[in-house]
């Protein structure tokens, strides 16, 4: 190990930081962040460093770099465009054993600044021994992506419970044991989807249990209500993401894509509850009868759905049982299979003066007949029809005898965001027969209004004539 990685507690410590530019104005707000008092030493300072000075903040050596100026100082910072000004900072730090970075040269440092993922209090240090910055920061990202944004929060509640656990909880296996269930749990899965006052509620019910219970008792189960989004699995969620790898049991749909399937945890097992299975009809009622068994046995359970759970997928039946039922539940937002399509072929919703409103649709089965044709049919809006590949006739016939012009544009997307994706763009007037000739199946989305004009253009079924 070439450098040993600690957190330094900075606060009310004087930083001396030499150069008044860009790099070293992002070094002085990483200080200021962490508390430190920082001296900055340049003959002059860029903007918003002066504004620092002005506010009070930092102090200001208008001049050159002299060593004395280290005096009193405990780390140092050579932040200057001059490579002669910071080796200088560098030798005369060492001469005092005094920590000192030089910007962007490892060799003359005696300290390296890492890349950080800043979850405070948890904060997560990479560095490469200065081998390789762009590669520090990389992986810094991939951590950024991995880290649920109110770990902190998590860290915070943690912290504040540490005493009482600690009385509650004298033996220490018993406790890692509460920490690790409660990190694993819902009270963790509540705090990071920001939640943090229902989780404290929680937290004194799993305190007393802890306190009686023989080691080993089962944990609460709890429910992740998780939007798939449309199908490309980079389209998840970073929180979606999470879950599903903190999963043990995932209920998917017929519409959840095998890409994003791939994404779950591999020891998770899969239970397909999709309703048009073959001869299998899953109802509705057996889905809800699943959740309730699997939370019961203490396990943790994604129910994914395409799109978004809360669009034309029951999300809201689901919810209620399991609500009634007292199972914690938590809802992850997906892309909405009409937000995914249209993105797909570059085809904006709403546009100033073509289409003011937007409206997500179903057509299906006799609950067309309640919609409101007349609304639906009206220019300057977008209407996308979901699961109405096979009514698209009959979409068409109540558009066009509402008020619809034969020329408004329409478009279908098939297996929008997936490999397959097909789009046709035509008229209403003969967008029916040529999704009928190109053997458009589902999923697929009817999206009908004026700004689908100039996407249908760019139609990509060929074997149409
Ligand atoms: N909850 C889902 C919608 C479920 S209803 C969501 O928010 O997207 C099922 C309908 O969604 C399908 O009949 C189809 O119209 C549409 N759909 C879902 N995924 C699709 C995809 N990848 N491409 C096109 N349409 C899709």
């Amino acid at each position: 190990m070439d450098h040993l990685p600690v957190f330094l507690d900075l606060a009310g410590r004087r930083v001396l930081v030499v150069g008044g530019g860009r790099v070293a104005a992002r070094k002085i707000e990483l200080l200021l962040r962490a508390h430190a008092r920082v001296t900055v030493v340049a003959p002059s300072l860029q903007p918003q460093l002066a504004l620092l000075v002005q506010a009070g903040r930092i102090e200001h050596l208008a001049r050159e770099f002299e060593p004395q100026q280290l005096d009193g100082v405990m780390l140092a910072i050579a932040a200057t465009g001059r490579p002669e000004v910071n080796r200088a900072v560098a030798a005369a730090g060492e001469a005092r054993t005094l920590f000192v970075n030089v910007v962007d040269d490892g060799p003359a440092s005696s300290f390296i600044m890492p890349a950080i993922v800043d979850r405070s209090p948890l904060i997560v240090a990479v560095g490469t021994s200065g081998q390789s910055p762009t590669l520090a920061r990389r992986v810094r990202a991939q951590i950024e992506a991995a880290l649920p944004e109110r770990l902190g929060e998590l860290a915070l509640l943690a912290g504040r419970l540490r005493a009482r656990v600690r009385a509650a909880l004298p033996d220490a296996l018993r406790r890692r044991r509460f920490w690790e269930r409660l990190f694993d749990g819902s009270i963790a899965t509540q705090v990071l989807a920001g939640q943090g006052n229902a989780a404290e509620a929680m937290v004194d019910a799993q305190l007393q249990a802890a306190m009686v219970a023989p080691a080993g008792v089962t944990a609460r189960g709890e429910v992740y209500l998780i939007g798939a989004g449309p199908g490309d699995p980079d389209l998840l969620t970073l929180r979606a993401q999470q879950l599903l790898q903190q999963a043990d049991v995932v209920l998917y749909d017929r519409l959840v894509s095998g890409a994003v399937l791939e994404r779950v945890r591999r020891e998770a097992e899969r239970v397909y509850v999709g309703k048009e299975s073959g001869r299998h009809r899953i109802t509705q009622e057996r889905i809800h009868t699943l959740l309730l068994q699997y939370a019961a046995r203490g396990l943790r359970v994604a129910r994914l759905k395409g799109g978004d759970p809360f669009v034309f997928a029951r999300g809201g039946e689901e919810i209620e049982v399991l609500r009634r039922a007292g199972v914690p539940v938590i809802v992850v937002p997906g892309i909405t299979a009409a937000l995914g399509a249209a993105a797909s072929v570059g085809l904006p919703l709403t546009q100033r003066g073509v289409a003011q409103s937007v409206a997500f649709v179903t057509a299906m089965g006799e609950g067309a007949e309640g919609l409101d044709w007349r609304a639906l049919a009206a220019p300057l809006q977008t209407v996308v029809f979901y699961m109405g590949v096979a009514q698209l006739p009959r979409i068409v016939e109540h558009l066009r005898a509402h008020g619809a012009p034969a020329d408004r544009a329409a478009l279908i997307i098939e297996q929008a965001t997936l490999p397959a994706q097909r789009h046709i763009g035509a008229t209403l007037e003969h967008i029916a027969a040529r999704a009928r000739a190109a053997g458009i199946g589902a999923p697929a989305l009817l999206i009908v209004g004026e700004v689908a004009r100039s996407a249908g253009m760019t139609d990509n079924v060929h074997s149409i004539p």
